[in-house]
């Protein structure tokens, strides 16, 4: 696209395209008349704009899930691929996508996080090739690989915390090593904030500019959204959401606190206020969460009283940040409303009045896939692709 001198009629043009790019790549999607919120361009600029990308192929327009007559406007291809990867302790998931967030690919494959770190390095880059050519898809189509790994990240070295559940990658410059190994630039990113990162980018918050995101599993964690961003902290441990104290003479924490939240609510507890069904068949949250799903009285009083818990410590953000959403991920989310409701309930007790009326609580729409939709966001939301395409 020509350039001109600054103030001029198409420098202007050329400004407000960019702007409307920058809100749809940020947002994944957004309709026109959200774009107009977004970006402050009147309804009949960015009607013009949206037509012209359209014919020009770099944006898709699609029918709204709603299937109101509103349309969609995403990215197309044309603004280049991005690839997630997830590193857990039991598994490397993989996704390429498009700008717009649709995929192309996606795999999965075990791993187990008491191996080395070579070896972990080794199925990142056997993963990432594998999708590359079962795709038919060319490395330099790829922007970047966003990888979260089980964080906290330290922001000095670039690489794992000690003291996390990935025991042998502390030490470790994950950054240049997992470049190196796939070829590609590499963005970090903790799991929890990429999967809060993943229900904003392509979930259920797209465009929340305020929003908390609670994942209840084995541990209890959190990433806070401000200004439409994840929020690290000074020192990357933003967040620590299980180990708010909710009960000073409680149990003794693995942070080495006494009564954090996670000794209430984390995995583990809830399954040990169960009576044990067989010694074969160790109990699991996902059978917890369907006994109580199936009217098991038991199951649902610690479900409810696991809502009541994390409604308390949730109180105590809602007052300090105001959020729009808060969002559930984890296994227990898979309760639903069996554990959204306490949660409101205590909300509607302990926060102002105000900040509780304009807060929405509800489950996560990717499950356990935010994580990788999180870390391929890393890429499209900070790619400056779409910028060079207007050059
Ligand atoms: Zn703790």
């Amino acid at each position: 696209m020509a350039t001109d001198t600054p103030g001029s009629q198409s420098a202007l043009r050329e400004a407000n395209v960019r702007r409307v790019l920058r809100a749809v790549r940020t947002a994944g999607a957004l309709t026109q008349a959200e774009i107009v919120r977004a970006t402050g361009l009147s309804a009949a600029t960015v009607s013009t704009i949206v037509r012209e990308l359209q014919k020009g192929a770099l944006v898709v327009v699609t029918p709204t899930a709603t299937g109101r007559r509103a349309q969609s406007v995403s990215l197309s291809s044309l603004s280049g691929l991005a690839i997630g990867v997830e590193l857990s302790q039991e598994h490397v998931r993989g996704v390429i996508c498009d700008m717009g967030y649709r995929v192309l690919i996606e795999e999965n494959i075990k791993y187990d996080s008491a191996q080395s770190p070579e070896r972990g390095l080794r199925r990142v880059a056997w993963l990432v090739g594998t999708l590359l050519r079962q795709a038919r898809v060319d490395r330099s189509q790829v922007r970047g690989v966003g990888v979260s790994v089980p964080g906290p990240l330290d922001p000095v070295t670039g690489g794992v915390r000690s003291g996390t559940l990935v025991p042998h990658w502390p030490g470790v410059d994950l950054t240049k090593e997992l470049s190196r190994s796939v070829d590609l630039p590499v963005q970090l990113i903790t799991d929890i904030n990429a999967a809060a990162l993943g229900e904003l980018a392509c979930g259920a918050s797209r465009s929340a500019a305020e929003m908390v995101y609670i994942r209840l599993s084995t541990n209890v964690e959190a990433a806070l959204v401000i200004k439409g961003e994840v929020y690290p902290g000074s020192s990357g441990l933003a967040g620590q959401f299980g180990h708010i104290t909710v009960d000073e003479s409680g149990q003794v924490c693995r942070c080495g606190n006494r009564g954090c939240l996670e000794t209430l609510v984390g995995g583990p507890h809830l399954l040990d206020l169960l009576p044990r069904r067989s010694a074969d068949e160790p109990p699991t949250l996902r059978g917890l969460v369907q006994d109580a799903i199936d009217g098991d009285r038991g199951s649902c009083r610690v479900i409810g009283d696991a809502g009541r818990a994390v409604g308390t410590a949730a109180a105590m953000l809602c007052n300090v940040l105001n959020p729009r959403q808060i969002v559930l991920g984890g296994e227990l989310a898979q309760a639903g409303e069996l554990l959204l409701d306490p949660i409101r309930q205590v909300l509607s007790r302990r926060t102002l009045r105000a900040a509780a009326e304009l807060v929405e609580v509800r489950c996560g729409a990717l499950g356990d896939r935010a994580g990788v939709m999180g870390a391929l966001a890393t890429v499209v939301r900070g790619t400056d692709g779409v910028d060079s395409l207007l050059a």
